[in-house]
């Protein structure tokens, strides 16, 4: 009798649904897959890093549910590998692991004043406002007038909006109560937003900056003179092959050029400005940024750098998020690349950094694999190359040795490591209610934000894990 190619995919964000996906789609394959999840609810950052306010995109969930619905296939969550899993473990029970853990931390400024109160990775922030439970009691102080957000990435301009919206434009997210609340009541009249380099380097997209023109009571303001273009960007825009690159630039020109709406708050989107050192007031939180204006100049690599022009600039801000980028954690038992923060792998299959050779049965998809790039359909392509990589070395029987724990097994295992184990029927009862919940108050749902929270709604009460 053959034995069932037996997968397991640790994470169940769009990298491991669309892994997921692929998988279920190959033809003829005798599969069973056990998806496990650290949190209690599924979808990664799908549930806890999309912007509450765009609905349409958490919609992707609708297409993640059947698969995770198939008969062959296995939800475990609030399962943390590493903590109730094992790398060993793991060994003993598949031929074939798949590790889609995201990017979990933040990459850092390396700036004095960094970590004075009142500084926050945004990535802390995105998920304090989205009701992830491990950031829940995150409390942002809201009461200063002025924030700052480091960066102008498409998570920068989230964190902006988000600040900016109103009372009426919150109730209309999946936002948790109590950040509705925080936000509603908060005093923050103005934001900045910093980048160090210019229009044409800015790596947020042309909707995303679009949609701050739109904003109740928000007017977006961007300096004449910070939206002209240096000799050598006009350059880079010229050679660049993205097409929508001249109307992001047109568009931050044109509102550059526009007297200001107005409104009660300003968002100011700023170039060419770099912050040095967050400075903190009396109380000892921060009180200030202290930022160089810049200049681009080429670099040997032929990129262009911000570099400082000498010219000061002080902003006063209670509040600072720094917006660059996330950064994946290492794994327990996998080579990791410190200066990436991503696994080493070649095409999704992980590699021995000491021999540059594959780690049979072992393999990555997502941010772990090439770093917090991309939105959530970029998942879909990397997705299938590392399942192309995962079927033709099943097919070529390089694999983990066969399983010697079966399925009731390694479930048996999994339930007395973590009795608390959530199933997919479980979460299905548990989005219901969110839903209903939120139908009862004309929100897209009220969510759960914790475990206890979860478990409590399911009727079951919390056992030591
Ligand atoms: P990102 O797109 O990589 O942007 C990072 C920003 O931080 C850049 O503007 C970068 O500027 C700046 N930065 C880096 N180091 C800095 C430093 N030391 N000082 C000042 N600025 C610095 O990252 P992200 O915003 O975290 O987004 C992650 C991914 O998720 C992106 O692919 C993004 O598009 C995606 N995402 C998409 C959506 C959406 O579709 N609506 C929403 C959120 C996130 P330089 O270019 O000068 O390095």
């Amino acid at each position: 009798m053959s034995v069932p190619l037996r997968i397991a995919i640790i994470g169940s964000g769009p990298a491991a649904l669309y892994t997921l996906e692929h998988l279920l789609a190959a033809p003829g394959l005798d599969l069973e897959v056990d998806i496990f999840e650290r949190l209690p609810t599924p979808f990664g950052l799908v549930r806890a890093g999309v912007a509450p306010d765009h609905q349409k995109i958490k919609a992707v969930t609708r297409a993640f549910e059947p698969l995770l619905a198939d008969p062959r296939v296995r939800f475990f969550a609030g399962v943390e590998y590493g903590r109730h899993l094992t790398l060993d473990d793991l060994r003993q029970a598949y031929h074939l692991v798949c590790f889609a853990t995201g990017a979990q931390s933040d990459r850092r400024l390396d700036i004095p004043g960094e970590d004075l109160p009142g500084s926050l990775p945004a990535t802390a922030f995105v998920a304090w406002y989205n009701g992830h439970p491990d950031f829940a009691g995150l409390q942002p102080d809201l009461s200063c007038e002025s924030a700052i957000v480091i960066g102008v990435g498409n998570v920068a301009i989230d964190v902006a909006r988000i600040l900016c919206l109103t009372p009426d434009e919150l109730r209309r997210t999946d936002m948790p109560d109590y950040a509705i609340e925080a936000l509603s009541t908060s005093r923050i009249r103005e934001v900045h937003v910093l980048g160090r380099r210019g229009p044409v380097q800015a790596a947020f997209t042309t909707p995303e900056l679009k949609e701050l023109t739109t904003l109740e009571d928000t007017a977006l303001v961007i300096r004449p003179e910070e939206a002209e273009l240096d000799p050598l960007s006009r350059a880079e825009l010229e050679r660049s092959p993205d097409r929508t690159l001249a109307r992001k630039v047109e568009l931050i020109q044109h509102i550059a050029a526009s007297p200001p709406p107005p409104r009660g708050r300003r968002l100011y989107l700023r170039f060419f400005i770099a912050p040095d050192r967050l400075i903190a007031g009396e109380d000892g939180r921060v009180g200030a940024v202290h930022c160089q204006r810049t200049r681009l100049v080429e670099t040997p690599g032929g990129g262009l750098a911000a570099q400082p022009t000498g010219e000061e600039e002080l902003i006063p801000a209670g509040l600072v998020f720094r917006s660059v980028g996330y950064r994946g954690r290492p794994l327990p038992g996998l080579p990791f690349d410190e200066r990436l923060g991503t696994v080493p792998n070649r095409g999704g299959r992980v590699i021995d950094p000491a021999t540059g050779d594959p780690i049979p049965g072992l393999y990555v998809a997502g941010w772990i694999k090439r770093g917090p790039t991309g939105v959530i359909g970029t998942n879909k392509p990397d997705a299938a190359e590392t399942v192309r990589a995962m079927l033709e070395d099943a097919a070529a029987s390089r694999t983990l040795a066969t399983p010697r724990v079966d399925r009731a097994e390694l479930e048996r295992l999994v339930r007395f490591r973590q009795p608390n184990v959530l199933t997919f029927a479980d979460w299905q009862t548990i989005d219901r209610l969110e839903r209903e919940a939120g139908a009862a108050c004309g929100r897209p749902r009220v969510k759960l934000t914790s475990f206890e929270a979860v478990l409590r709604a399911l009727g079951r009460s919390p056992a030591p894990a």
